[in-house]
């Protein structure tokens, strides 16, 4: 569903990804862990398409799409939903029509019908449903004033509601409390699905004693260092991401 080959990226003259590779399938929860400033971020910005990176050599591959040649609304049309570390506020804009908005954009950019209120209404109705939410976070301004844990709800709220292919979650949890890191986990849990691919991509092992990610990657000094089963993070946890530095293959 998703491949990525020899990705090098770099910022200014600074490189941070330095030959990335990975293949992921549908249905599977991947976590991508990596000590701070390792290019986590970056990861999920460039397949997002997020501007300010120069992409020098390799490939994204989604779908049968050639990612990079495609403009974020065209990936977001192809299902590709990135979930930001720190979600912006827009005070003043009605939450439930800023959700309208965006799926209906979604819609128009499939060349699909777009939902009338009283067709949203029912989605958003399903949505909470699946997701156990009350509506109270609908009738305020989009994130304005939202603790943060409203605004973890409210961003999984919004990937229920867009049902995205490739899900990308950019957790940094510092500052997030535990009722936040179980909403993003169940979240995750409820809305797992045989043709979604879920990356999440965290520092800290404590989000994946709720999430239980299928595969567990290390991302270290621009590639990926290591791969393999939940275990792999509870080592990361004991051990720190020391001793994940002797698996660095040295500059060439
Ligand atoms: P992570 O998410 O793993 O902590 P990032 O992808 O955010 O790492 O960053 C990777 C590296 O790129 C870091 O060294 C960071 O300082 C650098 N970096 C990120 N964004 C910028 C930017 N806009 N300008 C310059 N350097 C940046
Ligand atoms: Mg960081
Ligand atoms: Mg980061």
């Amino acid at each position: 569903m998703l491949k990525i080959d020899n990705l090098h990226v770099r910022i200014g003259d600074k490189e941070i990804l330095k030959g990335l590779s990975l293949e992921l399938q549908p249905g599977q929860v991947h976590a991508i862990m990596g000590p701070n400033g390792a290019g986590k971020s970056t990861l999920g910005n460039i397949i997002a398409g997020r501007e300010g990176y120069e992409i020098t050599e390799g490939s994204v591959t989604f779908m049968g799409h050639d990612l990079l040649a495609l403009e974020p609304e065209e990936r977001a049309a192809l299902g590709v939903f990135l979930a930001f570390q720190y979600p912006v506020e827009i005070p003043g804009v009605n939450n439930t029509y800023f959700l309208r908005t965006a799926l209906n954009a979604q819609r128009k950019a499939r060349g699909e019908e777009e939902l009338d209120s009283m067709q949203f209404l029912k989605r958003v109705r399903e949505k909470l449903a699946v997701l156990h939410l009350k509506d109270e976070l609908l009738h305020r301004a989009v994130n304005e004033g939202f603790s943060g844990g409203e605004k973890k709800r409210n961003e999984i709220f919004q990937l229920a509601l867009l049902e995205p292919k490739l899900a990308i979650l950019d957790e940094t949890d510092s500052g997030l409390d535990i009722d936040a890191l179980r909403t993003v986990a169940e979240g995750v849990n409820a809305l797992r699905s045989p043709d979604r691919l879920f990356l999440v991509i965290t520092h800290y092992q404590r989000l994946l004693d709720y999430i239980k990610p299928d595969v567990v990657h290390v991302l270290a000094d621009g590639r990926i260092v290591e791969s393999g089963g939940p275990e792999l993070a509870l080592e990361l946890e004991a051990h720190g991401y020391e001793w994940i530095k002797d698996r660095i293959s040295p500059e060439e």
